[in-house]
């Protein structure tokens, strides 16, 4: 009998919902182009979908080609539901985890509709649900974790024979991570990983004596037999049902919030445009609920850009939820982290963090950040204290674009006391030039905060004393608990030349591959 396993290391650090990059078939309709567009240049966002713009100008050439059959009338989808989704509207549809349902119209990319088996239609959120016959349909699979993840993962579970199947960083392989306290020295117990083989006739199999047709097979048999793995598969670990992700917007086009369906419980923090609550939505559904001092935010722009801003949704940003603009002052509400701001969950967590878990996190805003560039959407103010940290210990990016509101001008003016220069890059603190590269700078600023569990970059200088010393080539040191390869990663952002610095999708790479060990 031949059994695949290597490495066991152990890190305390959770983060689920790795889900974004199902590979479901997404569409936008074009009545919809305005989406992540939005409407000019003023908020540097690049068109992502096909413009409406485009296709005009051709058809003046030439008489447009006829349109293509629609996918979505003869050829309905029959989708799995990966987590229960309660409907909010009488247009939605509930949705029962592991129950089927098929998908009528694909409204926009966010909102289908659907028709569960008892012949029940409505929307349900896009990104709750996978095609039948992906990985993802099973409870088991998650989707893009690394090795370190996994481990985390199975530590917070903490149950004998608990298990995760995961991509190899093999491509095209799969891993199965089990938790074990059989052989565990200490009380902490001990991770194995399994790699799934396949025989050359495309059998798969994690012991030799037991060879099946498909990897659900495999699991399936391991559910019920160890043989041969440390113990058998007890407790499927997946991300299903463990870790909600958040809706764009409650429900299809629902992004006008009522105040009679908003209560707060507690003051949570305040910011640049006011006191933070958190509060319910419908006395049922957590949320922050940020209230807008008049006269801190241009409010009609953001109004305005709120619709765009709820269709951006990613299990690492924070979900923009709505606005309630129907009394004074206005609020916006959004996803609620119980962990509050990176800054100072770092702070309060100095020492007790460990690298698996500092790069888990880099890894989080890395996938967020990865989100917004391939959406043309430029943050501008990206930081650790502009992050939150979910109950699971996920980071999040939030606050994205929100500067673009802000009427102070100590925040706006380069010169201004409360402006950003130490997480910008010589190209916004000169000539206000924003782009995804410059947020790559920032990026290596918050990799850098994460690293040193929470310190101030360039300490102990002022605004203008960094603005020199940057144009003069210097660069923030490594911190102590950073390797050489995750210092070469940050450093990587710092490039003078926006253009030499790495992408948020290159990034992401590197951090994966330091991630598992491979650098
Ligand atoms: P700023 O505008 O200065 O970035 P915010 O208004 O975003 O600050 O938030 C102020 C504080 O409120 C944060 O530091 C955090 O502690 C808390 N907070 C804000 N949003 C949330 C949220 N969605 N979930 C949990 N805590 C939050």
């Amino acid at each position: 009998m031949i059994l695949s396993t290597y490495n066991t290391i152990q890190s305390v650090f959770c983060c689920c919902c790795s889900m974004q990059k199902r590979q479901t078939r997404t569409e936008m309709s074009l009545e919809d182009g305005a989406g992540l567009m939005g409407n000019g240049s003023q908020y540097d966002r690049h068109p992502v979908y096909p413009s409406n713009r485009y296709q005009s100008s051709r058809s003046r050439r030439k008489p447009p080609p006829p349109p293509p059959p629609n996918e979505e009338e003869g050829d309905e989808m029959c989708v799995v539901a990966m987590y229960d989704f309660l409907a909010k509207e009488e247009t939605d549809l509930t949705l029962c985890q592991g129950e089927e349902y098929t998908i009528l119209h694909k409204q926009d990319q966010h909102w289908w509709k659907a028709r569960d088996k008892y012949g029940k239609e409505g929307y349900i959120p896009s990104n709750y649900v996978t095609e039948k016959h992906n990985m993802e349909a099973n409870e088991w699979y998650c989707k893009n974790l690394t090795r370190a993840k996994a481990e985390q993962l199975l530590q917070q579970e903490g149950k004998e024979g608990s298990f995760i199947v995961r991509d190899s960083s093999q491509q095209g392989c799969y891993t199965v991570s089990v938790y074990t306290k059989a052989s565990s020295t200490t009380n902490k117990g001990d991770i194995r990983h399994y790699q799934i083989k396949q025989k050359g006739t495309g059998q798969y199999f994690l012991a030799e004596k037991h060879i099946f047709r498909s990897v659900p097979e495999v699991i399936y048999y391991h559910q019920h037999n160890a043989a041969g793995l440390v113990t058998r598969l007890r407790y499927p670990v997946g991300p299903m049902g463990k870790c909600v992700p958040a809706t764009a917007g409650f429900s299809y086009e629902k992004w006008e919030v009522s105040p009679s369906e908003l209560t707060t419980m507690k003051e949570i923090g305040s910011g640049q445009f006011g006191v933070v609550y958190l509060g319910k939505w419908r006395a049922l559904f957590k949320v922050a609920i940020k209230t807008i001092n008049e006269g801190s935010m241009s409010e009609e722009d953001f109004i305005e850009e709120a619709k765009v801003m709820t269709k951006l949704s990613h299990p690492k940003l924070v979900q923009l939820y709505g606005v309630c603009m129907k009394q004074r002052p206005i609020c916006i509400i959004t996803e609620f982290l119980e962990n509050g701001c990176l800054l100072n969950f770092l702070r309060q967590k100095m020492g007790r963090l460990t690298k698996e878990c500092l790069l888990a996190m880099c890894q989080d805003t890395c996938e967020g950040m990865e989100y917004l560039e391939n959406n043309g959407f430029i943050h501008r103010d990206l930081a650790a204290r502009n992050c939150l940290v979910s109950e699971k210990h996920v980071v999040k990016v939030c606050d994205f674009g929100m500067t673009r509101f802000v009427l102070d001008n100590e925040y706006i003016s380069s010169t201004g006391s409360k402006f950003p220069v130490k997480w910008s890059p010589p190209e916004v603190f000169h000539y206000s030039k924003y782009s995804s590269k410059s947020d790559v700078w920032s990026y290596g600023v918050l990799m850098w905060e994460i690293f040193t569990e929470g310190r101030t970059p360039f300490e102990n200088k002022s605004n203008p004393e960094v603005v020199d010393e940057i144009t003069q080539g210097h660069r923030l040191y490594k911190p102590y608990l950073a390797s050489r390869d995750v210092y070469q990663v940050m450093y990587s952002c710092w490039h003078e030349k926006p253009e030499s610095r790495p992408s948020f999708a290159e990034l992401l790479n590197s951090i994966k591959r330091i991630a598992e060990g491979e650098f």
